[in-house]
Protein backbone atom coordinates (compact mmCIF):
# COMPACT_ATOMS: atom_id res chain seq x y z
CA UNK A 1 0.00 0.00 0.00
CA UNK A 2 2.39 2.30 0.85
CA UNK A 3 4.32 1.68 -2.71
CA UNK A 4 1.11 2.59 -4.69
CA UNK A 5 0.46 5.31 -2.16
CA UNK A 6 4.25 6.66 -3.46
CA UNK A 7 3.10 6.19 -7.08
CA UNK A 8 -0.13 8.03 -6.60
CA UNK A 9 2.00 10.78 -4.87
CA UNK A 10 4.21 10.85 -7.59
CA UNK A 11 1.74 11.28 -10.08
CA UNK A 12 0.40 14.74 -8.03
CA UNK A 13 4.02 15.95 -7.40
CA UNK A 14 5.11 15.92 -11.30
CA UNK A 15 2.02 17.60 -12.54
CA UNK A 16 3.07 20.64 -10.18
CA UNK A 17 1.14 23.82 -8.47
CA UNK A 18 -2.51 23.34 -9.62
CA UNK A 19 -2.93 27.26 -9.45
CA UNK A 20 0.07 28.74 -10.55
CA UNK A 21 3.45 28.14 -12.17
CA UNK A 22 5.11 26.72 -9.22
CA UNK A 23 6.67 23.45 -8.22
CA UNK A 24 5.74 21.20 -5.81
CA UNK A 25 7.70 20.18 -2.63
CA UNK A 26 7.47 17.82 -0.34
CA UNK A 27 5.39 18.61 3.18
CA UNK A 28 3.89 15.25 4.64
CA UNK A 29 1.53 15.28 7.72
CA UNK A 30 0.85 12.60 10.04
CA UNK A 31 -2.05 12.26 12.04
CA UNK A 32 -3.90 10.13 14.37
CA UNK A 33 -6.64 8.35 13.02
CA UNK A 34 -9.42 9.33 14.84
CA UNK A 35 -11.45 6.92 17.11
CA UNK A 36 -8.03 4.75 17.32
CA UNK A 37 -6.64 5.89 21.04
CA UNK A 38 -2.98 5.22 20.21
CA UNK A 39 -1.03 3.82 16.76
CA UNK A 40 2.22 4.07 17.55
CA UNK A 41 3.69 4.07 13.59
CA UNK A 42 1.23 6.17 12.26
CA UNK A 43 1.97 6.72 8.85
CA UNK A 44 2.71 9.83 7.28
CA UNK A 45 0.00 10.99 4.34
CA UNK A 46 2.04 11.92 1.38
CA UNK A 47 1.65 15.66 1.23
CA UNK A 48 3.19 18.67 -0.98
CA UNK A 49 3.16 22.22 -0.80
CA UNK A 50 4.09 24.83 -3.43
CA UNK A 51 7.39 26.63 -3.82
CA UNK A 52 5.70 30.21 -5.05
CA UNK A 53 5.92 32.91 -2.36
CA UNK A 54 2.33 34.03 -2.12
CA UNK A 55 0.65 30.59 -3.22
CA UNK A 56 2.65 28.07 -1.16
CA UNK A 57 -1.12 25.86 -1.41
CA UNK A 58 -1.09 21.84 -0.36
CA UNK A 59 -1.77 19.03 -2.51
CA UNK A 60 -2.49 16.27 -1.07
CA UNK A 61 -3.01 13.56 -3.28
CA UNK A 62 -5.10 10.41 -3.50
CA UNK A 63 -4.45 6.99 -1.01
CA UNK A 64 -5.38 4.06 -0.34
CA UNK A 65 -4.19 3.97 3.15
CA UNK A 66 -6.06 6.97 4.51
CA UNK A 67 -9.82 7.67 3.79
CA UNK A 68 -10.55 11.37 4.16
CA UNK A 69 -8.80 14.61 5.29
CA UNK A 70 -9.26 13.36 9.01
CA UNK A 71 -7.09 10.36 8.11
CA UNK A 72 -8.76 7.42 8.99
CA UNK A 73 -6.66 4.39 8.08
CA UNK A 74 -8.26 2.92 4.88
CA UNK A 75 -8.07 -0.67 5.71
CA UNK A 76 -9.46 -0.03 9.36
CA UNK A 77 -12.16 2.17 7.96
CA UNK A 78 -13.41 -0.21 5.10
CA UNK A 79 -12.78 -4.11 7.17
CA UNK A 80 -13.99 -3.07 10.32
CA UNK A 81 -17.21 -2.27 9.72
CA UNK A 82 -18.18 -4.76 7.09
CA UNK A 83 -16.81 -7.48 9.64
CA UNK A 84 -19.18 -5.34 12.35
CA UNK A 85 -22.48 -5.94 9.98
CA UNK A 86 -21.82 -9.35 8.78
CA UNK A 87 -19.56 -11.26 10.77
CA UNK A 88 -19.31 -12.02 14.36
CA UNK A 89 -17.84 -10.34 16.89
CA UNK A 90 -15.00 -12.54 17.63
CA UNK A 91 -13.74 -11.31 14.21
CA UNK A 92 -14.07 -7.70 14.94
CA UNK A 93 -12.26 -8.13 18.10
CA UNK A 94 -9.42 -10.11 16.51
CA UNK A 95 -8.96 -7.81 13.66
CA UNK A 96 -8.39 -4.94 16.37
CA UNK A 97 -5.96 -6.98 18.39
CA UNK A 98 -3.79 -7.90 15.12
CA UNK A 99 -3.71 -4.48 14.18
CA UNK A 100 -2.90 -3.13 17.62
CA UNK A 101 -5.97 -0.96 17.30
CA UNK A 102 -8.31 0.62 20.39
CA UNK A 103 -11.25 1.42 18.79
CA UNK A 104 -14.53 1.16 20.55
CA UNK A 105 -18.25 0.01 19.42
CA UNK A 106 -19.62 4.05 19.09
CA UNK A 107 -16.64 4.72 16.56
CA UNK A 108 -17.78 1.68 14.30
CA UNK A 109 -21.49 2.38 14.61
CA UNK A 110 -20.66 6.01 13.03
CA UNK A 111 -18.14 4.84 10.41
CA UNK A 112 -20.74 2.56 9.68
CA UNK A 113 -23.32 5.02 9.40
CA UNK A 114 -21.06 7.26 7.05
CA UNK A 115 -20.69 4.39 4.63
CA UNK A 116 -24.80 4.43 4.70
CA UNK A 117 -25.09 7.77 4.72
CA UNK A 118 -22.90 10.43 3.25
CA UNK A 119 -21.10 7.51 1.15
CA UNK A 120 -24.64 6.32 -0.76
CA UNK A 121 -25.37 9.83 -1.20
CA UNK A 122 -21.67 11.28 -2.63
CA UNK A 123 -21.27 11.46 -6.29
CA UNK A 124 -18.45 9.18 -6.34
CA UNK A 125 -20.89 6.18 -5.03
CA UNK A 126 -23.84 7.31 -7.83
CA UNK A 127 -21.50 7.33 -10.87
CA UNK A 128 -19.02 4.39 -9.09
CA UNK A 129 -21.64 1.56 -8.36
CA UNK A 130 -22.14 1.45 -12.18
CA UNK A 131 -19.44 -0.72 -12.57
CA UNK A 132 -20.74 -3.44 -10.47
CA UNK A 133 -22.59 -6.42 -11.88
CA UNK A 134 -24.89 -7.46 -10.20
CA UNK A 135 -25.36 -4.64 -8.84
CA UNK A 136 -23.75 -3.68 -4.54
CA UNK A 137 -26.56 -3.86 -1.93
CA UNK A 138 -26.23 0.35 -1.24
CA UNK A 139 -27.77 -1.00 2.65
CA UNK A 140 -24.99 -3.34 3.49
CA UNK A 141 -21.84 -1.07 2.77
CA UNK A 142 -18.72 -1.91 3.24
CA UNK A 143 -19.77 -5.37 3.40
CA UNK A 144 -20.97 -5.79 0.44
CA UNK A 145 -18.45 -3.67 -1.19
CA UNK A 146 -16.07 -5.85 0.29
CA UNK A 147 -18.29 -9.08 -1.57
CA UNK A 148 -18.23 -7.22 -4.35
CA UNK A 149 -14.18 -7.17 -4.50
CA UNK A 150 -13.46 -10.59 -3.09
CA UNK A 151 -11.43 -9.94 -0.64
CA UNK A 152 -11.87 -12.51 1.51
CA UNK A 153 -10.56 -14.60 -1.52
CA UNK A 154 -7.45 -12.93 -2.69
CA UNK A 155 -5.63 -10.55 -0.45
CA UNK A 156 -4.49 -8.35 -3.78
CA UNK A 157 -8.54 -7.56 -4.10
CA UNK A 158 -8.22 -5.09 -0.92
CA UNK A 159 -6.00 -3.62 -2.66
CA UNK A 160 -7.67 -3.00 -5.83
CA UNK A 161 -10.88 -1.90 -3.66
CA UNK A 162 -8.94 0.71 -2.06
CA UNK A 163 -7.52 2.04 -5.28
CA UNK A 164 -11.11 2.33 -6.06
CA UNK A 165 -11.79 4.43 -3.22
CA UNK A 166 -8.48 6.76 -3.84
CA UNK A 167 -10.28 9.46 -5.63
CA UNK A 168 -12.61 10.10 -2.62
CA UNK A 169 -9.31 10.24 -0.40
CA UNK A 170 -8.20 13.81 -1.37
CA UNK A 171 -9.18 16.77 1.11
CA UNK A 172 -11.59 18.69 -1.87
CA UNK A 173 -13.41 15.24 -2.36
CA UNK A 174 -13.67 14.42 0.63
CA UNK A 175 -15.85 17.80 2.11
CA UNK A 176 -18.48 16.47 -0.05
CA UNK A 177 -18.21 13.13 2.22
CA UNK A 178 -18.36 14.80 5.82
CA UNK A 179 -21.42 17.29 5.50
ZN1 LIG B 1 1.25 27.58 -6.53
Amino acid sequence: MEKVDADLAEAERVKGCRYCAGKLHRANYKRKPRGVESWPDAPRRDSFCCDQEGCRRRHTPPSVRFLGRRVYGGVVAVLLPAMVHGLKPDRVRHLREALGLAIDRRTLERWRQWWLGAFVGSSFWKAGRARFLPPLCSQTLPLSLCLGFAVEERRDRLLALLKFLAPITTPDAWQELVR
